[in-house]
């Protein structure tokens, strides 16, 4: 098993777990690149996960669900078209041999799910957590937020995060426009490091971000420090949507 990436639009990765002959996408947003993807490297396609129903997530779901051989799986949400398993906490399934297990990641949207395989060491989060920040608000509240990225700061650290935008850069500029700190400049340098190659900043992985993204609330500001959880990260959220 492998995880490889494919680029949508102009920041989004689809990822890709495969084998030998055969693929399972997360968040297929774009089915035209996912197409050549497959035709290129002689891949069957599947399963198809799904984390939320936002459209550059789930608007290849038509086009590649006649090609998938498996199922679609995803968040229980009437409006999305073509979800033929669905998830919800703790649901356990399996795909290209891979265990996974779902966590409930409310939020960004009302509907997100995240998929966590233990065995792999690996979270797909969709646009729960970014690597140096976390999703915008669309739906939920800042406690919902709060909380869903709390549950994936309990994963293990070794745990790589496979989120869907390449906001890398950006969210380190905020950073570091708030926190004094080296963690946080090495790792700039190094993601700038790798966008300047054009390669991914991703993944990153569960012990890193504790130690560069405030939105887990591990490492904040000195003058939030006196604020409770929820409080302190409607400051920081606040706070990224004005940067
Ligand atoms: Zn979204």
């Amino acid at each position: 098993m492998k995880i490889d990436h494919i680029h949508a639009f102009t920041d989004n990765y689809i990822w890709v777990i495969r084998n030998d002959t055969e693929v399972t996408l997360v968040d297929p947003g774009d089915p035209a690149p996912v197409l050549q993807y497959l035709h290129e490297n002689n891949l069957i396609l599947q399963d198809i996960l799904i984390t939320h129903h936002h459209w550059d997530h789930i608007g290849g779901i038509s086009q590649l669900k006649p090609i998938c051989k498996g199922k679609v799986y995803g968040p229980n949400n009437p409006a999305i078209d073509g979800i033929d398993i669905v998830l919800k906490e703790d649901d356990k399934f399996s795909t290209l041999d891979v265990n996974f297990k779902v966590i409930e990641t409310p939020g960004h949207t009302l509907d997100h799910i995240a998929f966590y395989s233990k065995e792999e060491s690996l979270v797909f989060c969709g646009d729960t957590l970014f690597s140096g920040g976390c999703g915008r608000m669309f739906e939920g509240t800042y406690d919902q937020l709060c909380n869903s990225l709390q549950k994936l700061a309990t994963l293990p650290d070794e745990t790589y995060v496979y989120c869907t935008h390449e906001y890398t850069i950006n969210n380190l500029e905020f950073v570091k426009s708030i926190i004094d700190d080296d963690d946080v400049d090495d790792y700039y340098t190094f993601s700038q490091n790798k966008r300047n190659k054009n390669e991914p900043t991703l993944p990153s992985n569960i012990g890193l971000e504790k130690t560069i993204n405030p939105f887990l609330l591990q490492k904040i500001p000195e003058n939030l420090k006196n604020l409770s959880q929820v409080d302190c990260f409607r400051e920081l959220r606040i706070a990224k949507d004005n940067f």
